[in-house]
């Protein structure tokens, strides 16, 4: 195995540049659960970006936040005025596993793993998140909402870097973050529903679902048209638009399906006039 520890943004992008198939490595919380498992793992080449100061900061401009490459779950849960603005992240960030995972993991490997069930892409894709990619060859930015077209498919090239995570501030008058698991704490989601609506409009996200955390643009034109909603059925064939979904050791599809349903509509019942 050999790890590479660049000291700048400059540094740790050229040995992403010179080494090819080099894997970087943020908190290592998905990367070394994998380490039993994976023996090819251990003639890997790693970029530890751990000292890498450009990445660590969260920071606030007039119109966003940004996440840093390296902005952990407890960064933003430490954060009054995410806490504020952006009260999803928090509630998405304090189920995340246990403590010692949201000191560590950070909300770019959340995006780079792409697990079906990341609870953290799906608190920052409501909210319009833009993920920016930096590379010696440039900058790409993407909406996370564009960023995934299969399972642990992304817009992403091997010489990449996530070095931020840019978020709108805007006004919300819903948010609301549903994640289903067999337990409160250190669980994986069966089925999530992240809901914001802002003057942008509704998006609603699922995750653990489908085989990536997507956005529901039937179910948003659902909400957005204040058709009448009286049970939870009634939200299903905008569901089945959305997603396909997935049936894996934590769920079966049918399950998913019933259960984002009930969510939804259990969930907008306080907030939306149309639904009854
Ligand atoms: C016990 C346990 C419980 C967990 N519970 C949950 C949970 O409830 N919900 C949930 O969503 N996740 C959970 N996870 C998964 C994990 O903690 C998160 O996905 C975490 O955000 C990963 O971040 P990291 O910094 O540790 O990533 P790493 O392990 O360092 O990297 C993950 C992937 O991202 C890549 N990467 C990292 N940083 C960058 C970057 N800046 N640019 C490009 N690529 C990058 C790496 O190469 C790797 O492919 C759990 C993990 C464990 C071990």
């Amino acid at each position: 195995m050999t790890v590479l520890l660049p000291g700048s943004l400059d540094e740790a992008l050229q040995a992403m540049a010179s080494h090819p198939t080099a894997l970087p490595v943020a908190g290592g919380t998905d990367l070394l659960v994998h380490w039993p498992q994976r023996p090819e793992l251990h003639r890997q080449t790693f970029v530890d970006l751990s000292a890498v100061q450009e990445l660590r900061p969260l920071r606030w401009t007039t119109d966003e936040l940004v996440l840093g490459g390296l902005t952990t779950y407890w960064d933003v849960i430490e954060d009054g005025r995410v806490r504020e603005e952006f009260p999803l992240l928090v509630e998405a960030a304090r189920q995340i596993g246990s403590i010692q995972i949201q000191a560590r993991g950070t909300w770019a490997g959340n995006i780079i793993n792409g697990s079906p069930a990341a609870d953290g892409v799906a608190a920052l894709m409501a909210y319009d998140g833009v993920v920016v990619l930096d590379s010696t060859r440039g900058r790409s930015e993407i909406p996370l909402a564009e960023f995934y077209s299969g399972y642990k498919q992304m817009r992403r090239a091997p010489d990449e870097l996530v070095t931020q995570i840019r978020l709108p501030r805007r006004e919300y008058s819903v948010q609301i973050f549903e994640k289903v698991g067999s337990r409160r704490a250190q669980a994986i989601a069966k089925v999530g529903v992240t809901v914001t609506r802002s003057a942008s409009g509704w998006r609603v996200v699922a995750h653990s679902v489908a085989p990536f955390v997507c956005r529901c643009t039937a179910l948003e034109r659902c909400l957005e048209s204040e058709a009448s909603v009286g049970s939870p059925d009634d939200l299903l064939p905008a569901i089945r638009e959305d997603v396909s979904p997935i049936d894996d050791l934590r769920s079966s599809a049918a399950y998913r399906e019933r259960v984002m349903a009930r969510v939804l509509y259990y969930g907008l019942l306080e907030v939306c006039p149309s639904f009854h």
